[in-house]
């Protein structure tokens, strides 16, 4: 009888510990560290990004690293968003104008700055020639040792943008110096490569860049992931006249004049492929449609930037309402849809507008 009452009286301890559990708050669980991510490579490296910038919004990925043998190329996913020989990753951002205003360069890991360069001019290399650059194609550019016989390596900053010199100690995350157009460039970017005891390494899939596409066991030395980009549609703009070779990276006019010629909208876009659909709109100020045009892009490029537009009505742009108090607000819109085969299509769309005054 005694031993039946303990039982029961066991069984009442259990479920009333079990219910009391339930109902009381739980202390709090540890969020798991962040290590549980680690590459699993001997040596790892972790790398945070190394720009001051929301990648996909205010700067995108140009080009990754070239895993092809000969003059085959091919990134580390067996896509084709890179150039023959192409040994790192280019962070690219806006236009010109960005650039005045400064994007820092962040030191991916901690460590100790080896080298700096920084008195080469920003200047495009259509402007100044192959020859003016010979030896210095990296620009303006920082080389910061880690621990393990890492290194990172960063290249066409800013003239004069480096924060730090030889010797210096930095941490993870710290500025270091802003992007900029010296060195081998023709648009603002920054070139990112690593290396491992001298052995060019792919951060995507922490593999050599020597060693083939898709890799089996990929390691990326991302701290925080980053997904692959199959195209970047880095801007829009509307302008009076088409962008000219010299003009394609300038900063976007804020006004233009209801007098102008005609409006254009350009986008711009790295990773341009073969069947590509463009639509290009620009939309009056009550929102009716002004010009649009439809386009299949016909051959894949690195990058390519599209326009379309129209010649100036006989009544001018419409400057707004009342204008200089409700003035007239233009709008263009550039969506770009990729189809994939037993998939979803990829669709991206940038829209800008702009006062005609
Ligand atoms: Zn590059």
């Amino acid at each position: 009888m005694r031993l039946r009452y303990s039982i029961l009286l066991l069984i009442i301890a259990l479920v009333t510990a079990l219910l009391w559990r339930g109902l009381m708050p739980q202390p709090q669980q540890k969020t798991p560290e962040r290590s549980a991510h680690k590459p699993e490579i001997a040596g790892g490296i972790r790398l945070s990004f190394p720009l001051a910038c929301t990648l996909g919004k205010s700067c995108w990925i140009a080009r990754y690293s070239d895993r092809a043998e000969g003059t085959e190329k091919t990134d580390y996913s067996c896509q084709h968003r890179t150039q023959d020989n192409h040994r790192g990753t280019d962070f690219a951002i806006a236009d010109l104008g960005q650039m005045r205003t400064g994007v820092s360069v962040l030191a991916a890991a901690s460590g100790t700055v080896k080298g700096v360069r920084s008195n080469e001019p920003d200047i495009s290399i259509k402007a100044r020639g192959k020859d003016a650059i010979e030896g210095k194609e990296c620009g303006n550019g920082l080389l910061i040792e880690h621990t393990d016989g890492w290194t990172t390596q960063y290249c066409h900053l800013k003239q004069n943008s480096p924060t730090v010199k030889p010797g210096d100690s930095v941490k993870a995350g710290q500025i270091i110096g802003a992007v900029g157009l010296s060195g081998q460039t023709e648009y603002p970017h920054m070139h990112f490569a690593v290396r491992k005891n001298g052995t060019r390494i792919d951060p995507f899939d922490g593999q050599p860049l020597t060693s083939a596409c898709n890799a089996a066991k990929p390691t990326p030395l991302w701290a925080e992931p980053i997904a692959y980009s199959p195209f970047a549609l880095v801007s829009v703009t509307l302008s009076t006249a088409p962008p000219t070779a010299k003009t394609r990276w300038d900063a976007p006019a804020k006004t233009l004049s209801h007098k102008a010629p005609a409006l254009v909208v350009t986008g711009r876009v790295f990773g341009s492929q073969k069947g590509d659909e463009w639509q290009l709109v620009i939309r009056k100020p009550d929102g009716s449609v002004f010009s649009r045009q439809k386009v299949a892009i016909k051959n894949d490029r690195q990058f390519w930037l599209q326009y379309n537009g129209r010649k100036k009505p006989a009544t001018g742009f419409a400057p707004g309402v009342w204008p200089g108090v409700w003035p007239g607000v233009w709008t263009g819109e550039v969506t770009i849809s990729r189809s994939i085969k037993d998939s979803t299509p990829i669709i991206k769309k940038l829209t800008t507008s702009i006062v005609m005054k």
